[in-house]
């Protein structure tokens, strides 16, 4: 397929049109932000690892029944998805204390929960996505209480595969956050899966292998990516 005018550019991606209506292509690029974009920088070749990522977890959850706007590969940096329509909630799966969790409830990072958490934010850069609940969800109308229900099953399925998938390569999953969005009356799984919105652990040193690294300035970031690729393609 042809790639057409770019309809958007985002912090970490580039959608474009294509001949084939309904359908784009993304591009993932190296550029890096965190904090609400105050903290910006570019990690060696994180759009290719991260497209590659994104595109595994897409496919291993396909053939597990959880649809999602990712066609194909269709360059390094390019995947070819479904247009979605963004639902603007993003929806946060937890199984081990981390991050913003560790902030609000006083527990030390690496405590773990005795069930996975589900949160939402309302995706809102101007407001700096704050948490909202299930209420407000439906409240707000930014999702029915069907598209609800289905993104947070989706959410707590995903999280179990890939806990499971994560563990045998071993690394441990912490957290990570997923996006939906509406097609022809389905919810589609949409946006990535990447060392970018999920936290990695190393099972057996605990070390950071995702964007912690460049959150917290640990160095050896762009190296972190490429471990995770690394374990995921059949690597040690
Ligand atoms: N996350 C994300 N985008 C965001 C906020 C969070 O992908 O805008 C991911 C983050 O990488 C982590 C999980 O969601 O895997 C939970 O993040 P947390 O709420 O702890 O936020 P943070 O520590 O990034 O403030």
């Amino acid at each position: 397929m042809k790639r057409g005018e770019m309809l958007y550019e985002g912090k970490a991606k580039r959608v474009f049109r294509t001949d084939s209506p309904g359908r784009f292509i993304v591009e993932f690029k190296d550029d890096a932000t965190a904090f609400d974009g105050k903290k910006r920088g570019s990690i060696e070749e994180k759009g290719i690892l991260n497209n590659r990522i994104s595109a595994y977890f897409f496919a291993l959850l396909a053939r597990a029944g959880i649809p999602s706007h990712f066609i194909e590969l269709i360059s390094e940096r390019e995947m070819f998805v479904e247009g979605v329509e963004i639902i603007p909630v993003e929806v946060v799966a937890r199984n081990i204390v981390a991050g913003s969790l560790a902030k609000r409830t006083g527990l030390p990072e690496g405590t773990p929960l005795n069930q996975p958490v589900v949160e939402y934010y309302y995706k809102r850069d101007d407001l700096g996505d704050p948490m909202i609940n299930c209420s407000h969800v439906v409240a707000l109308g930014l999702a029915s209480a069907d598209e609800l229900h289905r993104m947070r099953e989706t959410a707590l399925r995903i999280n179990g595969i890939l806990k499971e998938h994560l563990e045998a390569k071993g690394i441990v999953l912490v957290d990570f956050k997923v996006e939906f969005g509406r097609k022809d009356g389905q919810v589609l799984l949409a946006d990535e899966i990447s060392p970018d919105t999920c936290r990695f652990w190393d099972k057996q040193t605990g070390e950071k292998l995702d964007k912690d690294r460049f959150r917290r300035d640990l160095g050896g970031v762009a190296e972190a990516y490429a471990a995770i690729w690394q374990r995921l393609d059949g690597g040690g």
